[in-house]
């Protein structure tokens, strides 16, 4: 929305993209609407630019993170934790400084912000590797934004322990869904008449009760239970991913684990899920 908004020191005034009202949000009432909510986890307000960009400002954005996060920080009351966002763009340098800068404010937990944000998967990768080696390994670290199922697999192996992503419930609205599998379109005609559950590796409501033919029914005639449904199956698949490496992790078989899913077909690429 940054055609709809302007930052400065004070905090981020924008338009509402639904009615056109304008709002300003602020470090410290960002955390009182957290606060309301009873966020678990309420995140600082922070600039995060989208890439690419110079580096003066990405460098300007890390300052200004940092003295949001200590308003964040020092205005919080709220029944959860607050976390900050480390920012710095692809630069090891500022992403260094960032962390450093709130490493000094001592929150319970650090999430890596500014990825995902237009630029190149290995750049993702790189950056996300290297920011989660310089947080503290006894406090959780969260990556922002992030990501596909193989996404999640790489985050942990570099030491990242939460994710958020839209990419599960939007995917599931617009019929894409994950299965042990393989990516599918429930919308291909294939499906059509075919009485398997989605997943018959899954336990979730929609594969213990419903067909694939009757889900593509759903979404091809625009019902909104299609997207609840797939949304719920989405979620589960993410959810089971999660749990699944906690376990390997215990077991001391996350290697193993993470080569196997890697090349099976769950592992699937953009643009594959017309299988
Ligand atoms: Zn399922």
């Amino acid at each position: 929305m940054s055609g709809l908004s302007r930052v400065d020191d004070h905090g981020v005034r924008f338009r509402s993209h639904v009615d056109g009202s304008a709002h300003t949000l602020t470090p410290e009432n960002s955390m009182e609407i957290q606060a309301a909510l009873g966020s678990d986890i309420a995140m600082v307000l922070d600039e995060c630019p989208e890439l690419p960009a110079e580096y003066a400002r990405i460098e300007s954005a890390v300052a200004r993170t940092t003295a949001w996060a200590r308003r964040c920080r020092e205005s919080y009351c709220g029944p959860g934790v607050p976390f900050g966002i480390v920012q710095g763009g692809p630069w090891e340098d500022l992403r260094e400084r960032s962390a450093c800068e709130l490493l000094e404010l001592d929150f319970p937990g650090y999430a890596i912000g500014g990825v995902s944000v237009g630029e190149p998967v290995e750049a993702i990768a790189r950056v996300a590797g290297l920011t989660a080696a310089m947080l503290p390994p006894e406090k959780p670290r969260y990556l922002m934004g992030v990501g596909r199922p193989e996404d999640l697999i790489l985050g942990v192996e570099a030491g990242l322990d939460l994710f958020d992503c839209v990419m599960p419930t939007r995917n599931a609205r617009n019929g894409t869904l994950f299965t042990s599998q393989g990516r599918i379109n429930i919308k291909r005609s294939r499906f059509r008449g075919d009485p398997e559950p989605l997943d018959p590796d899954c336990r979730c409501e929609t594969c213990r009760n419903y067909s694939r033919a009757y889900l593509r029914h759903l979404i091809l005639s625009g019902e909104m239970l299609a997207a609840r449904l797939n949304t719920i199956h989405n979620l589960a698949y993410y959810l089971g991913l999660m749990d699944k490496m906690r376990q390997v992790i215990e077991d001391g078989r996350f290697a193993a684990f993470r080569h196997e899913y890697m090349a099976s077909p769950a592992a699937g690429r953009f643009g594959e899920e017309d299988r």
